[in-house]
């Protein structure tokens, strides 16, 4: 597909054209990822965050939110629940703490990979190389940092840098390759100012950074940050602002999937978030094979508020873990076993892998 196809494609409202869609992306996923589910354990290790993102509720500037970091004992027993539920990956999600120090993290991988053997899954922020670099030694297996979108312009507006830092994620992704890690990353769909254009940028970029799992979510409106109370004054003329729904999600995430046959794609927390009667289905039948349980410790959930009303907040693990199963096999769909490492990162040799890790 072009760019100017793809662009169609965002565009059209016509329902026959659309079940045409998601048929093609469900069809394209089954011949190529198959019809298992894998499920990836999130834990959300800590809200306490460097950065001042626009868009995001637990930003450093919103003062109204308990600030939390898990401790190595907390987390260990959620990576414990998650081996318990059968799952192949544990996912450590945080805000940018940068008071997570690199050895106080290895540490506690090389715990989690000694005791349950899970593939780990970091998204921590823009952190140095070096720090990289050691998670990686330590045994993490993939990285998740989102670009957010493709449009510069766009995103040094919602996404300030740290003073003296530049934020340049598509280099941080291509410098976590290098290092060997499976790479993930996504953006957020509807962003006030987030033209159709840029939209079909976002989605040829994933294809061409070759990235091996995108997670693809609406954005949704948090009134504790400046976008979400002032979103209205950034918004693009009527006609070219994406809209921050359900159906432009799934477009995107079927298009994402007729791009990139072979990637992991999460149905993801923010679009069963703004149709919790379907939106996860909806998800895995146009194109996605990935969820992501929650497993952080109840008491954390309500602090972890990225956006509003969470789908995971107000239930545990094993409630968490319950519901999304029955969605699963609801759909016709099987429980993925094993690690459900991304085939698009596996089509690159071992040997490939271990030359790139040993150049760092
Ligand atoms: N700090 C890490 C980072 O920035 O990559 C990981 C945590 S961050 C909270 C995880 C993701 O949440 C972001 O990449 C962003 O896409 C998503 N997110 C944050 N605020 C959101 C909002 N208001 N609506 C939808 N998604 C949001």
């Amino acid at each position: 597909m072009n760019r100017r196809e793809i662009l169609d494609w965002l565009k059209t409202e016509d329902a026959d054209r659309l079940e045409e869609l998601w048929k093609t992306a469900d069809t394209v996923r089954r011949e190529n990822v198959g019809n298992a589910v894998h499920l990836r354990g999130l834990v959300e290790i800590s809200n306490i965050c460097a950065r001042d993102c626009g868009y995001c509720g637990i930003r450093a500037g919103n003062a109204s939110v308990s600030r939390y970091r898990m401790t190595a004992d907390e987390i260990l027993d959620c990576a414990r629940l998650a081996a318990g539920f059968g799952y192949g990956t544990l996912v450590l999600q945080a805000g940018e703490d940068h008071g997570i120090a690199s050895a106080w993290l290895c540490g506690i991988i090389g715990s989690i990979k000694d005791e349950t053997g899970l593939a780990i899954t970091l998204s921590l922020g823009e952190r140095d190389d070096a720090d990289l670099v050691a998670w990686y030694r330590a045994g993490a297996d993939r990285y998740l940092l989102r670009f957010e979108t493709s449009n510069r312009e766009l995103y040094e507006r919602i996404h300030p840098p740290l003073p003296g830092r530049d934020s340049d994620r598509f280099q941080i992704l291509g410098k976590l390759r290098e290092i060997g890690y499976e790479v993930g990353s996504g953006i957020m769909v509807g962003i006030p100012g987030q033209t159709y254009d840029d939209l079909a940028n976002d989605v040829m970029m994933f294809r061409e950074h070759d990235i091996d799992m995108i997670g693809i979510g609406p954005y949704i409106p948090h009134p504790g940050t400046p976008l979400g109370r002032e979103g209205d004054r950034h918004k693009a003329p009527d006609g070219e602002q994406v809209p921050a729904d359900e159906l432009t999600t799934c477009k995107v995430v079927a298009l994402t999937r007729i791009q990139c046959p072979l990637i992991n794609i999460p149905s993801t927390t923010a679009l069963a978030t703004i149709n919790r009667a379907g939106g996860r289905e909806h998800g895995l039948s146009r194109g996605a094979n990935i969820c992501m349980p929650n497993l952080t410790p109840r008491k954390y959930r309500e602090l972890y508020e990225i956006y509003p009303s969470k789908a995971s907040c107000g239930e545990n693990a094993d409630e968490s873990n319950t519901r999304i199963k029955n969605q699963i096999l609801a759909l016709g769909r099987t429980i993925g076993t094993g690690r459900g490492d991304s085939l698009n990162w596996k089509k690159v040799t071992q040997t490939e892998q271990k030359t790139r890790g040993a150049n760092i």
